[in-house]
């Protein structure tokens, strides 16, 4: 089967093409535009430029397009994408205005476009279907719960993929099965003891969820993408009395107090150096106070969320770092698991410095809880789960 994942950003589009079958499957082709102004012209060029250069003979031959979409009002899970799709993502484009408009077009276009193939939408809430209503729940009065405001949580193709592959690497094999057909056949009770994983996915935006046996029992992000950890430029979990506190003591109007809060906030706003850690982390090394305040509020966060988890799950077998950060920061990882050792996890020194953004086990012989590394490939997981749906 031929899948063509469709990444749509506000003003960009990236493709994949992945050829896959049962036994999973690899990408054969890519490419990507930016500045895009008019999607109907990009997607049209790359479904010629995949012929030009031989990789299919006709678009025909696509079977399927994947979307990783964000956020739909009233609608989650693996779906075909038709109307109700983009319905549901136009239904929340206030709360995800950079990620909605820009699928609800892509998946108009391809159904022009490529009229034969299949549309699939993941949406990055899908993971987190089954957690419980007192974690998915805010204490809002009843109006605000009915126009949909509660946690959704986001990510979750990645820490869907971490679920599976830790599974792999505890040798649980009946629990990544569980984690391969979950969006097929829901939750399944597992005959041994329970799988407790902890997944930091820590990248441009960054979120850690608690999974148990293969299912998300909660998650840092809540409500929208602004949410849980500080992110790049966005704020994170921010207590609402401070939104009306700083408009009024600012003189800000709403939409001025949003755009700081999306774009001036996060790594950013406490570092005032840059959005990405490399740089935070450059001048936290000449002594820069705010850059180093930057990093230990990341670190602080992720630990409050590891804390949370481990607690919740009765316990850890498994802490994985994935995604940007995660992969790379070597330092950061070392910085969240210190003094850890009283919970069972210890980290390896030697084998967390060596190991940049490739698969590895990180823990010391010692340690009762696994710490992995664990690439994300975000791509290949929709791919995964497009050939999912549709076999
Ligand atoms: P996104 O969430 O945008 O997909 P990524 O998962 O690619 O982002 O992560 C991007 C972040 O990863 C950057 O902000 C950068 O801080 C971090 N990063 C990338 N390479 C390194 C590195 N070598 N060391 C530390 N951090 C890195």
């Amino acid at each position: 089967m031929l899948v063509l994942v469709a990444n749509l950003g506000s003003t960009s589009f990236k493709y994949r093409l992945f050829r896959m079958d049962e036994n999973g499957g690899n990408d054969i082709a890519k490419g990507g535009y930016e500045r895009v102004t008019d999607y109907a012209a990009v997607i049209e060029d790359a479904l010629a430029t995949l012929q030009r250069d031989g990789i299919i003979g006709s678009p025909d031959e696509i079977d399927a397009v994947g979307f990783k979409t964000v956020l739909g009002k009233d609608l989650s899970g693996c779906v075909i994408a038709d109307q109700k799709v983009i319905d549901a993502l136009e239904g929340f484009t206030a709360v995800a205005p950079a990620h909605n408009p820009p699928y609800a077009a892509g998946i108009r276009q391809f159904e022009k476009s490529l009229p034969k193939a299949r549309l699939v939408a993941l949406f990055e809430t899908a993971f987190y279907q089954w957690i419980s209503a007192a974690s998915a729940h805010y204490a809002i009065p009843r109006a605000w719960r009915d126009i949909g405001i509660r946690r959704y949580g986001f990510h979750g193709a990645s820490h869907k993929f971490i679920a599976e592959r830790s599974a792999e690497l505890c040798d649980r094999t009946d629990v990544a099965e569980i984690v391969r057909r979950l969006y097929l056949d829901g939750p399944q009770p597992v005959s041994g003891s329970a799988l407790r994983v902890i997944s930091c996915h820590l990248g441009g935006s960054s979120s850690v969820t608690g999974i148990l046996n293969g299912v998300a029992i909660g998650t840092s992000m809540g409500f929208s993408p602004q949410s849980g950890l500080p992110q790049n430029n966005r704020v994170g979990d921010l207590d609402s009395g401070a939104l009306p506190y700083a408009m009024r003591t600012l003189g800000i109007s709403l939409d001025e107090a949003e755009r700081q809060l999306t774009k001036e906030s996060g790594l950013l706003g406490l570092s005032g150096v840059s959005n990405d850690i490399r740089d935070i982390n450059a001048a936290a090394a000449q002594g820069n106070a705010d850059a180093q305040l930057a990093i230990d509020a990341l670190v602080h966060s992720i630990r409050h969320w590891i804390g949370a988890f481990n607690f919740e799950l009765g316990g850890l077998d498994a802490l994985v770092f994935t995604a940007g950060i995660g992969e790379n920061g070597s330092d950061l990882r070392a910085a969240v698991c210190k003094n850890l050792e009283g919970f069972g996890i210890l980290l390896d020194p030697d084998k967390n410095s060596a190991c940049r953004a490739s698969e590895a086990m990180i823990s010391d012989d010692d340690s009762l809880v696994k710490i992995m590394v664990i690439p994300a490939n975000e791509e290949l997981v929709l791919a995964r789960e497009v050939f999912r749906k549709l076999s």
